[in-house]
C-alpha cells in the first residue's frame, strides 16, 4: 500500500510554508481528516494497521482513540479487528473516558490515533484507560511523524517521543520532514512567503 500516494491524492499532504501548533515552521503539513473523508481510505489504511497487529500476535480487546483526531482511525481499526471501539476526550484540559464507556480490570486496550507525533495525546488516553483498570498493550496510528519508533521501521526514536519503549507501536508509514524554529527556517530566509497556520484559510 502506497500510503504517501493516498495522502497526496487526498490533498492531505500539503506543501507550502506552514506554522505548526508548536510554533515551528515546516514545508509540509499533514491533514489526516482529508484522507479519511473517503471511508474507503479509512477502511484500507486501518486494515493495513490491523494486519500488522494480527501478524504480531498481540491480543486486543478494545481500541481507544483520543478525540477528536483519533476518532475515525480508531473506529476504522476497531472495525477491521472486530473489536470494541471507545474514545477518550478532553474535559477541562484532562483526557477522560466518559459516555458510559466501561473498562474491565485487565482489559487489553490499543490506543489509536490518526497520526502519532510525539504521542502526547495518546499517552494521556493511555493513562485514562489505566486509571480504569485497563492494560495498554499497544499504540497504533495510520502514520508516524518520525519521532517515535514504530514496528518494522528503521527510524530511531527521538528524545521528544513520549511513547514507552516496552509497548509496541504500529503504523503504516513514516512522514519525516524537517521542522525549523522561525529563526532557522530556510523558507523564511528565502523571503518569498510567510508561514501560515494550516486551517487559517478556513480548512
Ligand atoms: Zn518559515
Amino acid at each position: 500500500m502506497d500510503v504517501k500516494k493516498i495522502y497526496m491524492d487526498s490533498d492531505a499532504l500539503l506543501e507550502g510554508h506552514f506554522k505548526l501548533s508548536s510554533g515551528n515552521h515546516s514545508q509540509f503539513y499533514l491533514q489526516s481528516a482529508k484522507v479519511l473523508e473517503d471511508p474507503k481510505n479509512a477502511a484500507a489504511l486501518a486494515n493495513g494497521v490491523a494486519i500488522q497487529i494480527q501478524d504480531s500476535g498481540l491480543e486486543v480487546d478494545t481500541i481507544c482513540a483520543p478525540a477528536l483526531g483519533g476518532l475515525i482511525a480508531g473506529f476504522a481499526l476497531a472495525t477491521a479487528l472486530n473489536k470494541r471501539s471507545i474514545f477518550a476526550e478532553r474535559v477541562d484540559g484532562e483526557m477522560t473516558i466518559r459516555r458510559g464507556f466501561e473498562i474491565s480490570v485487565g482489559e487489553k486496550v490499543v490506543i489509536c490515533e490518526d497520526i502519532i507525533t510525539t504521542g502526547g495525546s495518546a499517552m494521556e488516553a493511555a493513562r485514562a484507560v489505566e486509571a480504569m483498570g485497563g492494560v495498554v498493550v499497544g499504540f497504533a496510528a495510520l502514520a508516524n511523524r518520525g519521532f517515535c519508533d514504530r514496528q518494522n521501521s528503521e527510524i530511531t526514536k527521538k528524545a521528544n517521543c513520549k511513547l514507552p519503549d516496552e509497548t509496541p507501536f504500529f503504523a503504516l508509514e513514516d512522514f519525516t520532514f524537517e521542522m525549523y524554529t522561525p529563526d532557522e527556517c530556510p523558507l523564511c530566509k528565502e523571503g518569498k512567503s510567510e508561514a501560515i497556520k494550516p486551517g487559517s484559510r478556513g480548512n
